[in-house]
Parts: structure tokens; C-alpha cells; sequence
């Protein structure tokens, strides 16, 4: 190896070529360049990975020869890029002339290929330019990528980790309480009073409110815990080896001490409260979403005024008083019982064409004084409440039955049904829908069950497990409201999914938000690169739809194409319907 310097020292290049004469030329013609060049030499495989893996070993661009004595030189392009700088340019320069060894180089992860026959100084001089260029470009990438997973994991106005980045979190210390019994707290956090502090004094003190609380509890608990803002005004905290009612009790105290000490702002002193609900591992479980759940209950408890904070339970005394919902849950249990609960039928159809893909059934009930009861609100009522099982199956039972007798007449249409995150738990689960669709004589293939992305990040072990037995039965699985947690890309790879909906939030801001149009946008590449079918779900409008269309996202749902609607309907919707889309496109 020798140096050979030229001015000032800038651009560090390496040549590696087992060729006296073909290294020396090279090296002449980057000296000639306008830049300052510091040119290395290796003259084997051995040498070259000899100076590549010296510490704080760095080249700005890499010269290689592919027949070197002692091996190939491309052998040495992971190495590089993996071991030392994975942005560093890599320039083959070869013998061969031949299209194909251009091509399997640049795909083997070299910037460019250059062939000794055409070198010449300001072809060289080009490809460092080019070089330089490329590290640039895949520098201001990998920064953009950055920047996005934190944005996407973090809230922007306080930078602590958000929902997704939590759950993550607690899945993580969930798994390895299990494995080494390590204790550890989860603590939920609603401010008291806060949305009237919003109100009369404005956006700028709730703000100011919400940093001060983040910052104090930041700074107050260890590295090792997680403080995170879920949204609004509701915080959470995971506080690792934390055992024992007691002392569970003295740090909830001690938070709540936290959060109420005055905050001034803009010449004010804003007074908020807190309520706190905690729930510890592994005395309720290990499931995060059972954990969750539990800590959200004592929140609401001490809410109620039962006290600032609240520790949960152990398990065995939980779901006794479902807080003020006893009354609703025994009307629905009675509803059960006589089968008064109804499904809305949405369709979904192929944007472009008008065929109709398939139904979401959607609950509906009316409380026997006549209120109708939003769906949401009945749902979370039943997964915090032992129905959750009979009505799931219910629900399960009471669509197919449905579907059966209708599936003839819609095609290919499938029927999709949503599924709380509750119920990965239970055992037999997937046997006892598969159990359903054969008693009722559906194709399973026609079945789809929904699932929301967040059962998929609280709890990735479980829900894997369940989808994999969900695709060996041939049932579908579509993960619903997507988007809210961009750290399921990874497990869109792993998971055998069949279809991916985009949550209605970002389709409703879709047409003015540039932002919502890019998720949209990286999502189609994303589906299409796994071959998973994209759904829009919220579609309201014509522009929406024709802009999703454009954007490659072909399958929609929503009011702008049809609401909702009474089983009764779907038979005559579907005739319409076709009348209108189907032969008028043929
Ligand atoms: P989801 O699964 O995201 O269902 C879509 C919701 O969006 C439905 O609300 C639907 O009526 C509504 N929607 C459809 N198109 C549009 C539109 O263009 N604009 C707007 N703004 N909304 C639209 P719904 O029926 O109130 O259901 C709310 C949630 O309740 C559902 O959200 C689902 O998570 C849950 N849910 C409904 N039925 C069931 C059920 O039988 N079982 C379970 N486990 N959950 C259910
Ligand atoms: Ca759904
Ligand atoms: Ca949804």
C-alpha cells in the first residue's frame, strides 16, 4: 500500500486492483482531477480488507477490480457497505465489457461500472463527482427515514414517545416479565380540568400545560421508564421493577404530586389535576392489552373520585362493577339473549370499475328505550365486560347465517367482520370460527376478519400466531384502521395478511393534506411490493376517490359510495348497483 497526496487532502479514494500497471493509471488520472484527492492502494482482497477494517477506516469512494489473485473483488462490496459505511460509493472497474457483469455489479450494490478499456481522466473525474453525489443522496435518505420513524413514533408537541412507540414498549417489558419475572407498572394519566384551561385561556397555555407535565415527568423517573403522551391529555407511564401494591401506591402519589404543581404561564398560574389508574405485571397478566385495559379501569375509577389514583386489582376481582356501564351491559346481555343486536352492511367496491368486493358488517343496537347506541361506544363497553365472547361469536354466527343465504347472488363479494383485539387471547378462537363458517356453508376464502394495526403492535406474538392458523383455514385477516403506527410495516412482511385498510382519518384530510397523500402514496408501493390488497376506508367524496384511484389504491369504502345499510337491502343495493356500474362499464 502506499500514499500518494495532492494538495490538500479531501476525497480519500481506494483503489483495489491486482494490476501494477492498471492501478497506477487509474491513480494518476484521479490525481488530475480538479479536486483534492488522497489516493490508497491495495493490490489483493486481503490487503484491501485489511485497510477497510482499520478503526475509523473511511474512504469517500472505492475503486474495484472484480479478478483479484486472490478472489473476486465483488466479495468485498458487503463488507464495505455492511462493516464500514454503508453509503460508500463503489466503483467497479473492469476488463469486461459485457451488459450483463454491468448489471449484476450495480446490483450487487455498486454505484457504477466502469470499463479500463474507456478510462480516461475526465471519465473518472465524473464518477467522483457521481460519487459524491450518491453519499449525499443516500445521506439525506437515510436522515428522511429517520426523521419519519421518530415523527412517526413520537408527539409532536411534547417529543415523547406516542401510542404506538408505548405499546411497543409494554409488549417488550410484557415479554421479558415473562420470561424473568421482572415486575413492572403501568400507569395511566388523564389531567383533570385541562380542556377548561384550553378553553378559557387558549390553545398556547393548554399547550404550554401539556410540555410543562411531560418535561417534570421526564425528569423525574429513570431512563429505564417510558413516559409517553397517548393523545390529548392523556398520558402514560411504564415503570420498570416496581413490585407491590405499596410500592406502586408511592409512585402514583408521587406523579400525581407531578402533574398538580402550579405551572405559570404568560404571566398566569394554571392549576390541573390528574387521575391515575395503575396496573402491574405480573400480578394482572402479561398481556398488554389485558395490563392496559386494567389501568385505564382504575383511571376511570379514580375519576370517579375514589381517589387521585387507583391501583388495579388482581384479576379475580376485576369486571365485578364495569363502571357506570352495568346498566347498558345488562341490556345488552339481554339482547344477546334475544338476538335484537342487527348488522349494517357496507359494500367495498373497485373504485375504477364498480365491482363489488365485499361487506363490512357493522353493528347496530337500540337500547330498549329506543336510543340507538353508537357502535364504538357498544364495543368498548363489551370488551371491557365478560360478553365479549358471547357476543363476538354472536356477531359471528349472526352475519354468516346471513351471508349464506345471500352469497350466491353477490359474486365473489366476501364478508368481513370485525374482531376485538380481546379476542386473540381466548382459546380455540380460530377453530371455533372456522367451526362457524362450515356450519354455515360459506368458503372460508369469503371470509375476512378485521383486525385493527394496534392489536397487532400490543400483542405481535399472539396475533401472529392466530393469523398464521387464520391462513392455514383460508379465512382472511384485514388489518384495520392502518396508519396510525408505522412500526407494522415490519410485520406486514411476516404476517400473512390479506388486505390492509387505511384508517379513515387520513382518507377524510386526504384531498388537502400532502402528507396523508404520501402515506397513501409509499403505502401502494409497499402493498404492491408484498402483494397485499389496499382499502380506503371514509371515502366520502368523487375527488377522494378519483384521487386514490390515480394514486394506485383501487378498493374503497365509505358514505361516498354507500352508507351503511339494513341487511334487507343488500340483495336489492346489489341488483341496483350493478344496473348501473357493471353493464354500463362493459
Ligand atoms: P371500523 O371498523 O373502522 O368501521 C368503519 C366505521 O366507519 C363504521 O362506523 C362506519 O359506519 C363508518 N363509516 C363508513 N364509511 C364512512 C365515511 O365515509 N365517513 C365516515 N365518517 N364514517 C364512515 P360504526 O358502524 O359506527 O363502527 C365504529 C367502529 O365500531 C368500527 O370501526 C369497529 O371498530 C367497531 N365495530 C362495529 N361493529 C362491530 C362488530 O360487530 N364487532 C366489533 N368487534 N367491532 C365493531
Ligand atoms: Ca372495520
Ligand atoms: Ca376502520
Amino acid at each position: 500500500m502506499e500514499y500518494r497526496r495532492n494538495g490538500n487532502t479531501e476525497i480519500l479514494a481506494l483503489i483495489v486492483d491486482d494490476d501494477d500497471v492498471d492501478r497506477e493509471r487509474l491513480a494518476r488520472m484521479l490525481e488530475r482531477c480538479s479536486r483534492p484527492i488522497q489516493v490508497v492502494e491495495a493490490s489483493s482482497q486481503a490487503e484491501a480488507l485489511e485497510i477497510i477494517r482499520r478503526p475509523a477506516s473511511h474512504f469517500d469512494i472505492v475503486f474495484l477490480d472484480f479478478g483479484l489473485e486472490d478472489g473476486d473483488g465483488r466479495d468485498l462490496v458487503p463488507t464495505i457497505h455492511g462493516e464500514v459505511d454503508p453509503d460508500c460509493p463503489i466503483v467497479a472497474v473492469t476488463g469486461f465489457t459485457d451488459e450483463l457483469v454491468a448489471a449484476a455489479s450495480i446490483k450487487s450494490g455498486m454505484t457504477e461500472f466502469l470499463t479500463k478499456r474507456s478510462l480516461s481522466p475526465e471519465r473518472v473525474a465524473a464518477s467522483v463527482e457521481e460519487g459524491i453525489a450518491w453519499r449525499r443522496y443516500r445521506e439525506e435518505l437515510r436522515r428522511a427515514e429517520e426523521e419519519l420513524t421518530h415523527r412517526s413514533l413520537h408527539d409532536p408537541l411534547t417529543d415523547l414517545p406516542n401510542r404506538t412507540l408505548f405499546l411497543d414498549r409494554l409488549g417488550q417489558a410484557c415479554a421479558r416479565a415473562r420470561r424473568s419475572g421482572d415486575p413492572f407498572a403501568v400507569v395511566m394519566i388523564d389531567l383533570d380540568r385541562f380542556k377548561e384551561i384550553n378553553d378559557s385561556f387558549g390553545h398556547a397555555a393548554g399547550d404550554a400545560v401539556l410540555t410543562t407535565i411531560a418535561r417534570r415527568l421526564r425528569a423525574q423517573l429513570r431512563e429505564v421508564d417510558t413516559v409517553a403522551r397517548l393523545g390529548g391529555d392523556e398520558f402514560a407511564v411504564l415503570l420498570q421493577n416496581i413490585s407491590g401494591s405499596e410500592a406502586a401506591m408511592t409512585m402514583a402519589s408521587k406523579l400525581v404530586g407531578l402533574v398538580e404543581q402550579p405551572i405559570a404561564h404568560d404571566g398566569r398560574v394554571l392549576h390541573v389535576g390528574a387521575s391515575l389508574g395503575v396496573a402491574q405485571c405480573p400480578l394482572l397478566g402479561f398481556s398488554p392489552a389485558g395490563l392496559l385495559s386494567a389501568a385505564d379501569d382504575a383511571m376511570y375509577e379514580a375519576k370517579r373520585g375514589i381517589g387521585k389514583a387507583v391501583v388495579a386489582r388482581s384479576s379475580g376481582q376485576r369486571h365485578s362493577t364495569p363502571f357506570d356501564r352495568t346498566g347498558m351491559l345488562v341490556e345488552l346481555e339481554e339482547a344477546l339473549e334475544d338476538r335484537t343486536l342487527r348488522w349494517h352492511w357496507q359494500p367495498k367496491v373497485d373504485m375504477r370499475d364498480g365491482r363489488v368486493l365485499g361487506f363490512e358488517a357493522l353493528v347496530r343496537w337500540c337500547d330498549p328505550r329506543g336510543n340507538a347506541i353508537p357502535a364504538d361506544h357498544l364495543i368498548k363497553a363489551v370488551e371491557q365486560s365478560p360478553l365479549l365472547e358471547a357476543f363476538t361469536y354472536h356477531s359471528i354466527d349472526t352475519v354468516l347465517g346471513q351471508f349464506s343465504r345471500i352469497q350466491d347472488e353477490l359474486g365473489n363479494a366476501a364478508v368481513c367482520i370485525n374482531i376485538s383485539a380481546r379476542m386473540l387471547e381466548r382459546s380455540g378462537f380460530v377453530d371455533k370460527v372456522v367451526a362457524l363458517v362450515e356450519r354455515h356453508g360459506v368458503d372460508p376464502a369469503r371470509v375476512t376478519l378485521e383486525l385493527t394495526e394496534t392489536a397487532l403492535i400490543a400483542n405481535p406474538g399472539q396475533a401472529r400466531r392466530v393469523i398464521e392458523q387464520l391462513h392455514d383455514r383460508r379465512v382472511g385477516l384485514s388489518i384495520d384502521d392502518f396508519g396510525a403506527g408505522f412500526t407494522s410495516f415490519g410485520y406486514l412482511r411476516e404476517f400473512a395478511v390479506s388486505e390492509i385498510k387505511i384508517d379513515r382519518s387520513y382518507i377524510r384530510r386526504f384531498a388537502e393534506n400532502r402528507f396523508d397523500q404520501s402515506l397513501v402514496n409509499s403505502l401502494v408501493v409497499l402493498c404492491e411490493s408484498l402483494g397485499i390488497p389496499l382499502v380506503a376506508e371514509g371515502v366520502e367524496d368523487a375527488r377522494t376517490r378519483e384521487m386514490l384511484v390515480s394514486l394506485g389504491c383501487h378498493a374503497g369504502q365509505g358514505y361516498g359510495i354507500c352508507r351503511p345499510m339494513p341487511y334487507e337491502d343488500v340483495r336489492p343495493w346489489v341488483e341496483g348497483w350493478n344496473r348501473d356500474h357493471i353493464r354500463s362499464a362493459a
